[in-house]
């Protein structure tokens, strides 16, 4: 009640930091970095230089993993994790709920002589056998055959987890059915990562562009969250159960001033976000970038992009690191998309390119003629892309919790169209035309192919309301939300561009038939002809804009509002085509993924909507009616000493009161309701759940700002926002 929300106010003020700041002088972060990574270093230094060498030629040709050297890799893992503390070694991997897992095991084994010593095997490192039962498969196994095993990622660096309770080592791995199904977000990225590599090499051969590297993708996520003290959340069931807020008048203050965006960092913010660097530095995260966000206490950590699955997986040691470094400054790090109505939630920008350490990004314009264009043709590839696949890339965002943030004028709208800016539009329109314009504009870049025109250098997108924005060399994905995985995305847009970048080369292919002097005027024809067909996808515009919707809707792309909506894009005939084309996802693994992520969704508003009947009924009715109370006594009072006299506010607590009492029973009414399917049951709680919910939460909110402050249980979103 009243006391947890006074004791948290005090809790604040009183607030001290449980240890001094870094002394970043002491050990520059330099020294720190990657220190507990099992590095390209660490590997040189402590493997025989042939298992160095083979192991390496995986890491960075993809090559298949020799098994033989398992052995020796494992003893030199074990010895170097031993050496710094660690007493366990953990598979880690990424099932479909979205969040790390991890299952410890002992290095120690019995000696059979009473004593006991370290284990650890080429085997034990190569594969592991957790019991997947408890996590979603959506069909894909049955319980009596619930295993599924995990298989070392050569690709992503074993790391050591180091904290005062427990050090241990950790192997990034995949996780597959014995059946060979993917039960995981990353086993498909890899797949991603093969087809896109392919095809790439079929445009890049034809241009006779080489490259010992295959062709991957790279990431670069904006990771946005919100930081609160950790006293208001014992407060507030919804925020600790359901991690936004169900309930909450709006704030007198919100961000109107727009004086928090890139505003001085709190100092207990700063002393957090230091902890927070230094322990992903010792992971090898390289982040980069920190600064206030929109909102009051929103603030976001970008790192330097690295290769997509790298990435994505030090993307979830960012989102580990944030939650679990806060609770040690007293704070509570919110990375829910939106857990406070009424101001800017969290996203995620994913920024996206391809290309490798030798060629760079392929979405670079470059310098010379030939690279300028070899970009024109990756570039019309990923508009045609987005264009075919739109809908799916969508579906890769759809959440409960991104819903109330995507189209909600703060995030880009649910329609995917890609931003180019003027000048790179103005191109692909020439090329369109058919026209060959030479430009004599400053930075103008000259293609030299008598059939292109020039390529000007205007990258970068001012208004910041399009979902695919070209920003220089990467497009900006920004429907991504705060609390996902960047995997699913990626895995659409790899294999998206794999199939059109097959398209091109097929196209190419033939019209040069080995010819190379052929080239330009078959990749002037196939530009055009993908522009022609493709360009209603591009758009520079505000994204924001009522008229959109109606210009979209014009152009035949596709508005997908919410969840339920989207995921059945997941098993449409073309997207079941296009990953079983490219081997990412075969139907049934895609029939999983619509049934998890459909339940997911059901069972999020469930709880949520539980939650709501019962802070309603527990929390906030007893309140407002204990108000009700001191009215009506007043009330009694004035007519015994002889007013004749009529309370407003009683007369509106009491019909509040009711109301309240009204919608809290239509909602659990509606509870009750049974569908024949999991779609069937997300569309129940998306169109009648969720606005009774609303309902329930505007009558409280009322009420919350007529009842008498000393008797409101509720931390408010005032204090919460604004106390830190
Ligand atoms: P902004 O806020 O202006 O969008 P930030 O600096 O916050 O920019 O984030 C940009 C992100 O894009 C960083 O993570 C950066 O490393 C990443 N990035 C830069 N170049 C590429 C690229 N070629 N591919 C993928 N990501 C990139
Ligand atoms: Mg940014």
């Amino acid at each position: 009640g009243i006391k947890a929300r006074l004791d948290a106010i005090s809790a604040i003020i009183n607030y001290k930091p449980s240890h001094a700041p870094l002394n970043f002088s002491e050990t520059k972060p330099t020294e720190v970095f990657g220190c507990n990574v099992f590095s390209d270093k660490v590997m040189r230094d402590r493997l025989p230089k042939d298992v160095y060498k083979s192991l390496k030629k995986t890491i960075e040709l993809g090559q298949k993993l020799d098994p033989s050297i398992a052995d020796a890799v494992a003893n030199a893992m074990k010895d170097w994790a031993i050496e710094r503390g660690a007493t366990h070694f953990t598979h880690v991997f990424y099932p479909l709920t979205g969040l790390t897992a991890e299952k410890h095991d002992a290095f120690l084994v019995p000696d059979g002589k009473g004593g006991a010593v370290a284990e650890f095997s080429g085997k034990m490192l190569i594969q592991g056998e957790p019991d997947a039962s408890s996590f979603p498969s959506g069909g894909l196994r049955t319980t009596f055959e619930a295993r599924g095993y995990t298989a070392w990622d050569v690709t992503s660096p074993a790391y050591i987890l180091e904290n005062p309770n427990g050090t241990f080592l950790c192997i990034p791995t995949a996780f597959v059915s014995w059946t060979g199904e993917a039960l995981d977000k990353k086993t498909p990225l890899l797949r991603s990562n093969q087809a896109l590599n392919k095809q790439a090499q079929r445009v890049l051969k034809l241009f006779g562009t080489a490259t010992r590297l295959p062709v991957v993708s790279f990431a670069g996520p904006e990771q946005e969250y919100f930081l609160i003290d950790r006293n208001f959340v014992f407060a507030r069931p919804d925020l600790l159960i359901a991690g936004r807020t169900l309930f909450g008048a709006k704030s007198a203050k919100g961000q109107e001033f727009e004086d928090q965006y890139f505003g001085v960092i709190p100092r207990r913010v700063l002393a957090f976000m230091m902890e927070v660097e230094r322990e992903l530095y010792k992971l090898g995260v390289p982040v980069k970038t920190r600064h206030n966000e929109v909102a009051p206490s929103q603030f976001e950590i970008a790192p330097i992009f690295e290769t997509g699955n790298l990435a994505t997986d030090h993307n979830q040691m960012v989102m580990t690191v944030l939650r679990t470094v806060a609770k040690r400054y007293g704070l509570m790090c919110l990375l829910h998309e939106k857990p406070f109505a009424g101001i800017n939630g969290s996203g995620k920008h994913l920024n996206y390119s391809i290309g490798n350490a030798e060629l760079g990004s392929l979405y670079d314009p470059g310098d010379t003629p030939h690279e300028n264009a070899q970009f024109l043709v990756f570039c019309a590839a990923a508009i045609r892309a987005v264009h075919k696949f739109g809908a799916l890339l969508r579906a890769t965002v759809a959440t409960p919790s991104n819903d109330h943030r995507l189209g909600a004028n703060e995030a880009p709208p649910a329609i995917m169209s890609v931003y180019l800016g003027e000048q790179l539009t103005d191109v692909f329109e020439q090329i369109k035309k058919g026209k060959a314009e030479s430009s004599k504009q400053k930075g103008v870049m000259n293609i030299g192919v008598d059939t292109l025109p020039p390529l000007p250098m205007d990258p970068g997108d001012r208004n910041r309301t399009s979902p695919f924005a070209f920003t220089g060399n990467r497009f900006e994905f920004r429907a991504v939300g705060s609390c996902q995985s960047i995997s699913g995305s990626q895995v659409a847009l790899n294999t998206m561009m794999a199939e059109s970048l097959d398209y091109v080369a097929s196209k190419l292919e033939a019209a040069t038939s080995g010819d190379a002097g052929k080239l330009n005027a078959a990749v002037q024809t196939v530009i055009q002809e993908i522009i022609k067909e493709h360009d209603a996808v591009v758009f520079n515009g505000d994204g924001y804009c009522e008229d959109w919707h109606k210009e979209a809707e014009k152009r035949g792309l596709p508005n997908m509002k919410t969840t339920p909506d989207a995921l059945p894009t997941l098993t449409s005939p073309e997207v079941i085509k296009l990953f079983t084309t490219y081997g990412v996802f075969s139907e049934a693994e895609l029939k999983s993924r619509e049934e998890i992520y459909l339940e997911q969704y059901v069972k999020t508003l469930q709880t949520e909507a539980a939650l709501v009947v019962r802070m309603a009924k527990t929390i906030i009715f007893p309140a407002a009616m204990r108000y009700q109370g001191e009215l009506a006594k007043t009330c009694a009072e004035l007519k015994a000493i002889g007013h004749d006299y009529k309370m407003v506010t009683l007369e509106d607590v009491t019909a509040k009161l009711r109301e309240l009492q009204v919608k809290i029973a239509d909602l659990e009414k509606i509870l009750e309701h049974t569908a024949p399917d999991t779609l069937a049951e997300a569309k129940h709680m998306c169109c009648t759940v969720l606005p009774a919910m609303n309902e329930v939460r505007a009558v409280a909110d009322a009420l919350e700002a007529v009842v008498a402050d000393d008797l409101w249980p509720l931390p408010s979103y005032q204090e919460m926002l604004f106390i830190r």
